[in-house]
């Protein structure tokens, strides 16, 4: 395997040196409140890389802790996407919801060292009496409670005996920390709504701060890696360990920049927005930036891999452009993708000096490149179509396809040469009558001769092909908070219909990716695909065309 650097990996490189660790101990623990995306593979290639790079082992956990917004059908989802990266998370999937004893016993421990308190301010309260950054916090009248009473309180907070929000669990730390995240954080709260895994077993559910720190610790986690988001967190992570946990070798926090993609969201509330109010065709909608989503679109493990290597793991945050994800498709693509022909805006041509009920075959190579993916014999005969950008009545300087006065090469074929244009009453082409050059297949073909792509129509088969676009006008969608609906792109989805390809593509697997000749790359959609009507996805066009668009 290539190693990759990149500081976290130093960091672990030196503690098993230093042998403070005798295996490095990884995981990747989403909440089953949505779909993974292309964000979370960040995290999941950086802790299962590492735990295959060290001779490690990498947990996947569910972060299950809430019950709010959970289900079986994202912890599905999940378990889908890491298997589709390619990574092995062990025997089984580890869920924090099992440790719901172990956390309430720690917290009844942190009670009877006097060190947690049940708090009855009102969450408003709460808030104020936590002061600011420039203000320091003040005592909540229920902090000096005895270790019984303490006890008693927080055994009702779980029997239901209380109100949701009428109190909480409290760590008690200090009030006048510069760190406003130990000023006596909730460490349980109240909430009766049933959980996806232990129903209603429990009225009293861990906050993330709580929770979090203590399920790595169970797990023997060595090094618990995520977001910047969460470096004040670190203080009270470690507060948690140092109170609760005896052995010496405890969890590192360690934190890296999230990844931000331009022209999308990477947030699953933000997400979960698009799917509600239908604006995307569910979580695995082909413009989503979900797994499922980059999956259906024909995007491969490899390619998002590759992707996520080049931007490397570090502390600063940016956005990084979405071109290069792409780019990314692009080179994996062109390496895997057998060609094939394929019209999307046909017109139909007729060869008229090519006698009716005669055909011909051409060989062509199935990879330009790859003479291992052998060849295919495609047909030719007289009425073909060809793609409506192929052919202008007034071509612009420089244009090379064909036009009335000029010839252009089929290719693998003949030469052909425009006759007469007929259009429908819309002034629409719909016809060319053209005649085609017997002699061209032997003659020298000139440097700059112009050559288009067409399909014979007796080897054609009429299919839905799905054009993609960005799903957001401007980079950063979410820095627009909740007005980033605003900003979706009106054209992300064009659906064509008949586009032809080579009728081979009937017999293929949904999922197969091929690249349609100077068009770019498509795939057979995994869902709505069928054997009566093939539907295809625009993976990635050939050329980035937005780079060529600009100025
Ligand atoms: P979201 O903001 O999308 O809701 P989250 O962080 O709340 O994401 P979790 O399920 O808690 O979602 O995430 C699981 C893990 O994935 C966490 O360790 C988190 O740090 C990491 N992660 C989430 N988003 C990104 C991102 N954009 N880049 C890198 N890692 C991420
Ligand atoms: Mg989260």
């Amino acid at each position: 395997m290539e190693k990759q650097s990149d500081f976290i990996r130093e960091i672990i490189e030196k503690d098993l040196k230093e042998k403070k660790y005798p295996k490095v101990v990884t995981r990747f623990p989403p909440e089953p409140n949505g779909y993974l995306h292309i964000g979370h593979a960040k995290s999941i290639c950086l802790n299962f890389g590492i735990a295959e790079e060290f001779g490690g082992k990498c947990n996947l956990r569910m972060d299950d802790t809430d019950p709010e917004g959970e289900k079986e059908e994202y912890v599905r989802a999940i378990i889908e996407d890491v298997k589709w990266l390619g990574f092995d998370f062990g025997e089984k999937v580890l869920y924090a919801s099992d440790y719901f004893e172990k956390l309430y016993d720690f917290a009844v421990e942190l009670i009877k060292k006097g060190k947690a308190y049940v708090c009855h301010l009102s969450p408003e309260e709460i808030k104020t009496y936590r002061g600011s950054f420039n203000e320091p916090g003040k005592e909540s009248p229920y902090r000096n409670r005895t270790v019984e009473e303490n006890l008693r309180l927080f055994e009702k907070m779980k029997n239901g005996e209380f109100e949701e929000g009428s109190c909480v669990l409290r760590a008690k730390i200090d009030m006048q920390s510069p760190n406003i995240v130990l000023r006596d954080p909730v460490i349980y709260r109240i909430k009766k709504e049933p959980h996806y895994r232990t129903g209603s077993k429990w009225n009293i559910y861990p906050m993330y701060d709580f929770a979090h720190p203590l399920s790595d610790a169970i797990e023997g986690v060595t090094h618990s890696i995520c977001t910047l988001e969460f470096e004040n967190n670190r203080a009270l992570y470690d507060w948690f360990v140092g109170e609760l946990i005896s052995e010496p070798e405890k969890p590192k926090q360690i934190e890296f920049a999230r990844l931000n993609l331009s022209h999308t969201v990477l947030s699953k509330r933000l997400l979960s927005r698009l799917v509600e109010e239908k604006i995307v065709d569910g979580w695995d909608d082909p413009r989503m930036p979900t797994l499922a989503g980059l999956r259906r679109r024909g995007y491969t493990p490899d390619a998002i891999k590759d992707f996520l290597k080049r931007i490397g793991v570090a502390r600063n945050e940016n956005l990084v452009d979405v071109s290069l994800l792409e780019h990314c498709v692009r080179d994996d693509l062109d390496w895997k993708a057998p060609r094939v022909m394929g019209v999307l805006r046909p017109i139909e041509v007729i060869i008229e000096n090519y006698p009716e009920g005669k055909f011909e075959t051409f060989e062509c190579p199935n990879h330009p490149k790859r003479p291992e993916m052998g060849s295919r014999k495609i047909l030719f005969a007289r009425e073909i179509y060809i793609d409506e950008e192929d052919f202008s009545e007034n071509p612009p300087p420089g244009y090379r396809r064909l036009t009335p006065q000029g010839e252009v090469r089929l290719r693998y074929s003949y030469k052909i040469k425009c006759k007469e244009i007929i259009k429908d009453e819309a002034g629409k082409v719909k016809r060319l009558i053209c005649t085609y050059d017997p002699d061209s297949l032997k003659a020298e073909r000139k440097g700059k001769e112009g050559v288009i792509h067409w399909i014979a129509k007796s080897n054609a088969i009429a299919v839905e092909v799905r054009l993609y676009d960005r799903l957001f006008t401007v980079p950063d969608p979410a820095s627009y908070a909740e007005e980033f609906l605003k900003y979706i792109n009106p054209k992300s989805l064009e659906i064509l219909f008949p586009a032809y390809v080579e009728m081979q593509l009937g017999e293929k697997e949904p999922g197969s990716v091929f690249q349609f000749e100077r068009l770019g790359y498509f795939c057979i959609d995994i869902k709505d695909s069928q054997k009566e009507k093939l539907v295809l996805n625009l993976v990635v066009p050939l050329k980035d065309t937005y780079s060529k668009k600009a100025p």
